[in-house]
């Protein structure tokens, strides 16, 4: 059996095509969502990444600001812009792109953010939420990949998800997400001894390390939907994920491409949040204070 080919861009599409109109109703009652970007040297993939940030919010009808800092500038200033966007109206989302240069320490620059303007969900206050159940900014990629489950209509209540990959921006919120919904987690990581025998368990594999090809076809259980999160630039410039796609296609349930499939879903993921941070403003403004 052939894979069906998740395309992520058309996911992408409907799920922006839906919160577009609730940005618009937003912007309708005074309240335009907006996003800051703040960028920390001249990093030439970060600065795509956020450029692509602010071209995609103006696509949606959101206000963004991109804010540069050069390499050379003290932690400090970096902390005091985040302060400033942190108290600005205009402002309801701030991301600060990583990696930080050396002598910026990413954790202190992410718990500057106030966790209500923290859509890409890495505060620790959000990481808590996620952790307990409650997510408010739940971790843009993974929350993708959660919408491109849904979408696809792929089970995930009883179901076993096997996540390669154990890292705090996607390997660890993606099977507390999963988690919550009712599948039963396993979780590998570079010191599990025998990756093919865990991913073969997986009715949900979700691969997220960084090295190319490393699940084969020989490791996957014949139905099950593979979730390819990894973006790697080979040696000729063309990006491949880490699941060896060929090999995989032919008997997984379903597949999704490199690029083409998580990819266009994280930056969607973010306009959700700045737009849900942006009702939640609006919500609160609203709201009677309390005596
Ligand atoms: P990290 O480097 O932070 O984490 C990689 C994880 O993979 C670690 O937990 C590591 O284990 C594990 N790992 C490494 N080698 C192996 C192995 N041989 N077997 C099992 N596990 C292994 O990466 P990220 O999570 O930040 O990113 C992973 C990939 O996803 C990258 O290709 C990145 O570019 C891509 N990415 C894509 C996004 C998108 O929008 N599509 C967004 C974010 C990332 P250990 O903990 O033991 O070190």
């Amino acid at each position: 059996m052939a894979a069906k080919i998740i395309d992520g861009n058309a996911v992408a599409r409907s799920v922006r095509a839906e919160w577009k109109l609730r940005a618009e109703a937003l912007a309708a009652a005074g309240c335009r969502p907006g996003l800051a970007v703040v960028i920390v040297g001249d990093d030439p993939a970060s600065r795509i990444y956020v450029r692509n940030k602010v071209k995609a919010c103006a696509e949606v009808g959101l206000y963004s600001e991109l804010h540069e800092i050069p390499v050379t500038a003290a932690e400090s200033e970096l902390l005091t812009l985040v302060e400033s966007l942190n108290r600005k109206s205009a402002i309801h989302g701030v991301l600060v792109q990583l990696p930080l240069p050396k002598h910026m320490d990413p954790r202190r620059a992410l718990e500057a953010i106030s966790p209500e303007k923290d859509v890409d969900g890495f505060h620790l206050y959000n990481a808590g939420s996620l952790m307990t159940g409650n997510s408010i900014f739940p971790p843009c990629t993974p929350y993708g990949v959660m919408q491109i489950l849904a979408h696809e209509g792929i089970p995930i209540r009883g179901r076993h998800a096997v996540i390669v990959g154990a890292s705090n921006i996607v390997g660890k919120p993606m099977a507390l997400m999963l988690l919550k919904e009712g599948a039963t987690i396993t979780i590998c990581n570079s010191k599990t001894p025998d990756l093919g025998a865990m991913t073969r368990l997986a009715d949900i594999l979700v691969v997220a390390t960084g090295k190319p090809g490393i699940v084969h076809g020989d490791m996957v259980k014949p139905g099950a939907a593979v979730i390819d999160v990894g973006i790697n630039r080979m040696s000729d410039g063309k990006l491949a994920g880490d699941v060896d796609f060929a090999s995989v296609a032919g008997h997984a349930g379903w597949i999704t491409p490199v690029p083409g499939g998580v990819g266009p879903m994280t930056i969607t993921m973010l306009l959700v949040n700045t737009i849900r941070a942006a009702e939640r403003s609006h919500a609160a403004q609203r709201a009677p204070a309390h005596a």
